[in-house]
């Protein structure tokens, strides 16, 4: 069943690529596995896939040990300063780091273990009091400052648009991010490469792939709907 739910975004991260006049390969699915069993995980490995997305350190901790080793683990929730330490190993990529603190004690845990560790600037694209990320303005002021710690790279940015029905809404908000990376890009900072876009989740990955996502967050669409009770 899970495999019958993973081929439909195959097809459909396909089709909005064909779309856009892109290859299939520009795009990463991210498969978002948070509150979901270590044997559905399990069964989208069996599939192929490689990359999981998890907003929960204790949860990246407790599942990582019982799955293959070459899985890539994508933080993509809140980080705490405090819990860094427990992830700063074994994530591929983390999404959400949306303030200098936060990039500082990545960088110094990156240190101690010799590392250097790929980050997203996590940006709060519609302004929504609900959601962390920075403002777009101060984006790349953040950029600038993350970019002298030694121990991180900046390659891109995260956002998650607003909840919405219809994708198209969310259209003009994918299109602004992408502006807002290329300006960064511009600006040839070191350390700083703008080539990733993590954007897109099961109501809106095909718009955000349209309008340049590199990286597509699905949850939903793979596993079913999440059950928090
Ligand atoms: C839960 C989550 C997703 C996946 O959401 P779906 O709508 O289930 O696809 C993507 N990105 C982030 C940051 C999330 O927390």
């Amino acid at each position: 069943m899970l495999a019958e739910n993973l081929k439909k975004v195959e097809e459909n991260i396909e089709k909005a690529c064909r779309r856009a006049g892109r290859k299939r390969e520009e795009v990463t699915l991210i498969a978002v596995s948070k509150t979901k069993p270590i044997s559905m995980l399990s069964e989208i490995y069996d599939c192929g896939i490689r990359d999981f997305g998890e907003n929960k350190v204790q949860e990246i901790c407790e599942k990582r040990d019982f799955l293959p080793s070459d899985i890539r683990w994508h933080m993509i929730g809140h980080l705490q300063r405090n819990k860094v330490k427990y992830i700063i190993k074994d994530t591929a990529l983390i999404h959400s780091v949306d303030s200098y603190r936060l990039a500082e004690e990545i960088n110094i845990q990156a240190k101690k273990i010799r590392r250097i560790v790929p980050i997203l600037i996590e940006v709060n694209i519609a302004e929504e009091s609900s959601k962390f990320g920075i403002a777009a303005n101060e984006t790349l002021q953040l950029a600038v400052e993350i970019s002298r710690l030694d121990n991180l790279r900046i390659q891109g940015l995260m956002t998650i648009a607003p909840y919405t029905e219809n994708p198209e809404e969310n259209r003009p908000y994918f299109e602004k991010i992408r502006e807002l990376s290329v300006d960064i890009k511009q600006e040839n900072i070191d350390n700083v490469s703008m080539d990733v876009l993590s954007m897109g989740m099961t109501g809106d990955y095909m718009t955000a792939i349209e309008e340049g996502a590199t990286i597509v967050r699905v949850g939903t669409g793979i596993f079913g709907a999440r059950n928090y009770t």
